[in-house]
């Protein structure tokens, strides 16, 4: 039996196509994003979209919300998705990069702690699941120190795997599973596939078609190559050379110019 399960992450439309070759990072996130005025009209009406196909077709989702859109639209927020056919959850509260921040304490709090907490005022609902900005190929997988802080924090389960191993997307199919190598034997990882995120929104980097491997088969990630202290992969779409989709995919922005990498959080 296979199961699809739909999960969205929420958070901001920005113009990631006018920031070229600049890297991916919360720092460029944080400048790019804008949770006001225009953009802010057109994310919400994205999440609107969305949730009235799931409505009308009675199909139940997960939206993962990070929380600066909630502060900056809670009361939107609560009128299009508290609905008994959505589960709602925690992108974060800035969508930083846990991995980067993960020795600094009250920054991992601050992701973890205080955007579950802020969801949960505003919905009155408890949240127990987390998805990493940008998101890993191997996820959380060895990250222990994130990991205690993600299950002290109330967390149980997580959507840390949304790559491939080539750091390329979408990701593989791959299967859910425990954390229990690490001692978190009832975190469980529900991992994200995120084929929409290069195709759908007709970003020209970091896509991988058909995605490796093959649609219907599995992986389960590895154990961590990298060292303490390495530098980590990228975000979904950044700064990975590569051909482009077609030019009928860009349906909603203009694509930039060259094939130039491009920038943006996912
Ligand atoms: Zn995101």
């Amino acid at each position: 039996m296979t199961y699809y399960v739909a999960g969205y992450d929420t958070e901001a439309i920005y113009p990631w196509w006018e920031y070229g070759d600049r890297p991916y990072s919360a720092a460029t996130y944080r400048e790019m994003v804008s949770y006001e005025g225009a953009r802010l009209d057109e994310c919400l009406e994205g999440v609107r979209a969305v949730a009235e196909v799931h409505l009308r077709r009675e199909a139940p989702a997960t939206f993962f919300i990070v929380a600066q859109l909630a502060d900056a639209a809670g009361s939107r927020l609560r009128e299009i998705l508290d609905h008994e056919l959505f589960e709602l959850e925690s992108h974060s509260y800035t969508h930083d990069n846990m991995i980067a921040i993960r020795d600094d304490a009250a920054a991992v709090r601050r992701e973890l702690v205080d955007s579950k907490r802020a969801i949960e005022d505003l919905f009155g609902r408890e949240v127990i699941g987390f998805t990493a900005p940008g998101g890993f190929a191997n996820g959380f997988v060895g990250e222990t120190r994130l990991l205690e802080a993600v299950w002290e924090a109330g967390y149980r389960y997580v959507r840390t795997v949304s790559w491939q191993p080539n750091n390329m997307a979408p990701a593989p199919l791959t299967q859910p599973f425990w954390f229990a190598a690490d001692g978190y034997p009832e975190l469980l990882e529900i991992s994200a596939h995120a084929w929409h995120d290069n195709i759908l929104t007709g970003q020209p980097a970091a896509t991988a078609r058909p995605p490796a491997p093959p649609a219907g088969a599995t992986h389960t990630p590895s154990r961590p190559r990298r060292r303490p202290g390495t530098a980590r992969r990228r975000c979904r779409g950044a700064t990975r050379r590569g051909s482009p989709p077609p030019a009928a995919r860009y349906t909603r922005h203009t694509r930039p110019a060259s094939n130039s990498p491009a920038t943006r959080g996912c």
